[in-house]
């Protein structure tokens, strides 16, 4: 299959921070596979910003350099990367000086699509916000881009809100959550949503649980002093496994606008029962082999911050009560895997004479990271004469053998800028949306911190603690192998 590429409207987009490692890794190199892609106009204008005193030549040098430290070979030929970067310059900023702002303002055009990309810390948020309105940079039309975490707990987060809001319309903020801008992300909603297979099934009437796992093989060394302040709970459940909760749980939206998809999402949120105690298993990984302890690797040896966290969540509405959510993320597991399963009910009744020993059941499988892909397991009869035994066989679709590699291999990224500049919020977080998963997981980690609780320890390269196990084992379930 061949992508469509539609090219967007001419535009001027300024990234502050775009000496940084993510402006580095992601996002100069997404714009540049874009550009290859035909997609960027040929009057785009890229503008990086930072305190770094270089020049423009400067950083075309610096993104010549990443772009050939993150894109492999034959996808940059010399002349295709000489032409991007002669869509790029760069104005020295501090974002909370007052130089360079009048030069910025003097390199944009009016009939562009103006976007501000913040690729720095929030605590700067407020500062360019103000900076932008005050030096008549920022339009009714400008769109600004911010990158997470996005606040700490529901204050922070209505405070960043505040600042932007202050400068900004909700229609005019992109707050990106890049698991959001993932192929396999946006297929739950077509799959859910295009096809009528699966929608009669989606309920607890024949849904038993689901599962949402997204487990990292590889420790915190080396953003252990952000990692220890944050914890798996603030660094990836409250919003990107809340994401995928919203996606599977939400109610089809009568239309597929962004506001009508962040309305099901919030109400989603919203619905969440609170968590007891019992049915949060938090942890921290020791030393392995091939690795150190998680208290050496943030250099806190009485660090109570999870590296590790499952949770037992119900939504408390209509379709789902009865069925619970089982969450995981986690560090240093056995492999590096992001999985959503759909487990369901077994028949009602069972006609056949031989019970068939170890059955999982009818399970959805949509897997959102390595080999992409969905796997219906179903049970069928076990081949062969001896008479009607039952076994369980998957059927297993990847998507990049599907549809291709090459549509598979997309950066979030890069569809996420797209979308920015052809004005699409769907894929974005609203703001009452950020606000509401904080005011769902602020009292949780109360919770625990008033009951002085430490994290569990468990071994490198495991699937996690064993209190995790016992957690699903409690209401007769399994987790999945990771990596399975
Ligand atoms: P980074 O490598 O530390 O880069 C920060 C950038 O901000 C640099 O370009 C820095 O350049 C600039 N900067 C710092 N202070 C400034 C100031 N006062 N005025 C203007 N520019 C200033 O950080 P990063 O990893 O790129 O992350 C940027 C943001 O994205 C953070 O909020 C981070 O949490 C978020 N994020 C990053 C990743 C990732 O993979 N890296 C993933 C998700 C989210 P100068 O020092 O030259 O000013």
């Amino acid at each position: 299959m061949v992508a469509r590429v539609i090219p967007v409207e001419p535009f001027d987009l300024v990234i502050f921070g775009a000496t940084g490692d993510l402006a580095r890794r992601k996002i100069l190199p997404g714009l540049f596979h874009r550009f290859r892609a035909g997609q960027m106009p040929p009057d785009a204008k890229i503008i990086g910003s930072a305190r770094s005193d270089i020049d423009s030549a400067g950083f075309r040098e610096l993104i010549a350099a990443a772009i050939g430290e993150f894109i492999p070979e034959e996808l940059r030929p010399a002349e295709l990367v000489s032409e991007f970067l002669n869509h790029l310059s760069y104005v020295h900023i501090d974002a909370m000086g007052e130089t360079g702002w009048s030069e910025l303002r003097g390199i944009l055009r009016p009939e562009a699509v103006r976007t501000f990309y913040l690729s720095v810390s929030p605590s700067l948020f407020g500062a360019i916000a103000e900076r932008l309105s005050h030096n008549d940079i920022a339009t009714l039309e400008s769109r600004i881009v911010v990158e997470k975490p996005f606040g700490h707990d529901l204050t922070s987060a209505q405070a960043l809100n505040k600042d932007l809001l202050r400068h900004f319309d909700e229609q005019q903020i992109y707050r990106i959550d890049h698991y959001l801008g993932k192929e396999t992300v946006q297929n739950l909603m077509a799959l859910r949503f295009a096809n009528s297979l699966f929608e009669p099934l989606w309920n607890s009437t024949h849904i038993d649980h689901v599962q949402i796992t997204v487990a990292e093989s590889i420790g915190v060394a080396g953003r252990g002093g952000y990692y220890d302040q944050s914890g798996a709970m603030r660094d990836m459940v409250q919003n990107h496994l809340m994401q995928l909760l919203c996606l599977i749980a939400m109610e089809p939206p009568s239309k597929f606008t962004s506001n009508s998809v962040r309305d099901e999402k919030v109400k989603v949120i919203e619905a969440l029962e609170p968590v007891a105690l019992d049915d949060i298993v938090r942890g921290q990984y020791r030393s392995g082999r091939d690795n150190q302890s998680y208290f050496d690797d943030v250099e806190n040896a009485n660090s109570r911050t999870e590296s590790y966290i499952a949770l037992k969540l119900a939504v408390g509405n209509w379709r789902w009560a009865g069925t619970p959510f089982y969450l995981r993320t986690g560090k240093q597991l056995r492999d590096r895997a992001s999985e959503i399963a759909v487990v369901f009910k077994d028949p009602p009744h069972n006609i056949f004479p031989n019970k068939m020993e170890g059955r999982k059941g009818n399970a959805l499988i949509i897997r959102l990271q390595p080999d992409e892909g969905i796997t219906l397991r179903t049970t069928i009869k076990e081949p062969g004469p001896g008479g009607m035994r039952l076994t369980e066989v998957d059927m297993d679709m990847s998507f990049a053998d599907a549809l291709g590699d090459s549509l598979m291999s997309q950066d979030a990224y890069e569809r996420l800028i797209m979308d920015v500049i052809r004005g699409d919020q769907t894929l974005f977080m609203r703001g009452d949306e950020v606000e509401a998963a904080w005011a769902w997981a602020d009292p949780l980690i109360a919770a625990w911190e008033d009951a002085n609780q430490r994290p569990v320890p468990y071994d490198p390269g495991s699937s996690g603690p064993e209190e995790a196990l016992m957690l699903m084992h409690r209401g007769g379930r399994r987790w999945r192998p990771i990596g399975d």
